[in-house]
């Protein structure tokens, strides 16, 4: 694990660096901070929060040399960036010397501002227009930088700053150290960057550096009415120490209750407990008295519990960055963990969120076998067998192994059976039976009804064609 002793900082910084109370640096921060301090030009991209600002701000008050003109110059696209920026420098620079740091952005009074930089001012931090009005009077120099930071930089492209952008570039003193933040990396930041800068590093911090990486991710496609049998597999398979997550409160309960009922060692932890009874549940599964916790996203915010093995999503979350902090809870400690998705097929889009989210890749698994007799079985659901349309594979054969005609077969489906025509899929008549797809809604009639009727003098027998899935019985 990284820490902010490794990056050889004066003390006053790690002094300012623990009151601010940073424990340790952000994945962006290990990243970057030695890059810079080594003087390379960097380009970094980190989704917003992931403390971009000490990343430059750090090796910035660790280079800064101070002079009549700035040492360095921080260009932000709002107002709130520079005094959010401004405040952070100001706050690492708390125990250095006299460190200047001087927002310049509109709203604010420009004699002041004009005061301050004839005095003398280390560090400015600035708005486009701002700067370029300062540049005009002549109140501010640019031929001291050493240091110049395009922070947001793909903000402020967006609104419209590159022109101002080229006019500040071309009237700061070269050569400097030109660093680059931003959230994304569109074509216009990369050329302005290739334009400015003397061959850049480039650092990508994706959101996965959120995961823990012995963390095992993988997800199960199973349906619904599945979902407490494929649980049931789970448990017994592994015997894990295992939280699951589940979309309310309500459900809590319910599968709760159902885990106990079949003799597993299940609490629930939700937001209408008592604190009493709340405190309870987690000092049974944290001393392994119980062993599954079924919880809502809520009522497991925060919770850091020892040798947690498994994370069960048995809803998967809308949002991705939940997604993230449930399985959180596993793979702590250098201790590889698990995290099974339960994925119903409505909710594959979701699933393509988490994965563009950046996370990592979540891998495909079967529902671990059963080498008894299931507890809880496991229930035919047309929707496992369907496909993407929400069509169902059967077959039919009529008496000891010929197929049935495809008029004869529409005719008894639609006219016996009474199912649209639009819920009839491909017919292929092969040599020994027919193959016909039906939509899941009528999937359920097909299998009890169509297997009584005669073609001609032929008794049918009807089967399910399963598609991917292993054979599944009747409750
Ligand atoms: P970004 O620019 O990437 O959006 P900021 O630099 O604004 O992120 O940082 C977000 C918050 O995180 C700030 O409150 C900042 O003080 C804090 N922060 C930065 N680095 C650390 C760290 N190493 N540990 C804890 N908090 C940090
Ligand atoms: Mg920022």
């Amino acid at each position: 694990m990284a820490s902010f002793q490794d990056f050889g900082l004066r003390e006053e910084i790690m002094k300012a660096i623990e009151r601010m109370g940073f424990v340790e640096p952000t994945p962006v921060q290990v990243e970057t901070i030695p890059l810079i301090m080594k003087g390379k030009d960097v380009i970094a991209q980190a989704q917003t929060g992931t403390g971009k600002t000490a990343a430059f701000g750090i090796p910035i008050l660790e280079a800064l040399t101070k002079g009549v003109k700035p040492f360095s110059l921080i260009l932000v696209p709002t107002r709130e960036l520079g005094a959010q920026v401004s405040d952070e420098l100001k706050k690492l620079s708390h125990f250095m010397d006299d460190v200047r740091v001087l927002p310049v952005y509109g709203g604010r009074s420009i004699d002041d501002q004009m005061d301050a930089l004839r005095k003398g001012v280390d560090i400015v931090v600035g708005t486009p227009g701002r700067i370029i009005d300062h540049l005009r009077r002549g109140t501010l120099s640019l031929s001291e930088i050493e240091m110049l930071v395009l922070d947001e930089a793909d903000r402020m492209l967006d609104m419209g700053f590159i022109e101002d952008i080229e006019y500040i570039l071309a009237r700061t003193k070269t050569p400097r150290q030109t660093l680059l933040f931003s959230a994304t990396i569109p074509q216009a930041v990369r050329e302005i960057a290739s334009r400015h800068m003397v061959d850049p590093v480039t650092v990508l911090i994706g959101e996965e550096q959120l995961v823990l990486p012995t963390t095992k991710q993988i997800y199960f496609n199973i349906e619904r009415k599945n979902k407490i049998w494929a649980l049931c597999r789970v448990l017994d398979a592994y015997h894990p120490k295992a939280m699951v997550f589940v979309q309310t409160k309500a459900m809590v309960d319910i599968v709760t209750k159902r885990l106990v009922s079949y003799g597993y060692r299940a609490a629930a932890l939700h937001g209408d407990l008592t604190q009493a009874k709340r405190e309870k549940v987690l000092e049974d599964f944290r001393e392994g008295k119980t062993a599954v916790l079924v919880a809502t996203d809520v009522a497991a915010r925060g919770l850091d519990i020892e040798g947690v093995t498994h994370v069960i999503n048995y809803d998967i979350p809308e949002d991705p960055e939940i997604y993230v902090h449930r399985i959180g809870r596993t793979g702590r400690a250098g201790k590889e963990g698990i995290a099974i998705t339960f994925i119903t097929s409505k909710e594959v889009h979701l699933l393509r969120k988490i994965n563009e989210f950046g996370v990592t890749e979540i891998t495909k698994e079967e529902v671990p076998e059963s080498g008894q007799k299931d507890v809880v079985r496991r229930v035919m659901d047309f929707e496992d067998q369907a496909d993407m349309f929400g069509m169902v594979l059967f077959k039919v054969v009529a008496g000891d192994g010929e197929p049935v005609e495809r008029g004869t077969l529409l005719e008894l489906l639609h006219r016996k059976l009474r199912i649209p025509e639009i819920a009839v899929g491909n017919i292929n008549v092969l040599k020994d039976r027919t193959e016909f797809e039906v939509h899941k809604d009528s999937a359920k009639k097909v299998l009890m009804e169509l297997k009584g009727l005669r073609a001609g003098d032929k008794r049918l027998r009807v089967e399910l064609v399963h598609r991917e899935l292993p054979p599944i019985s009747m409750q």
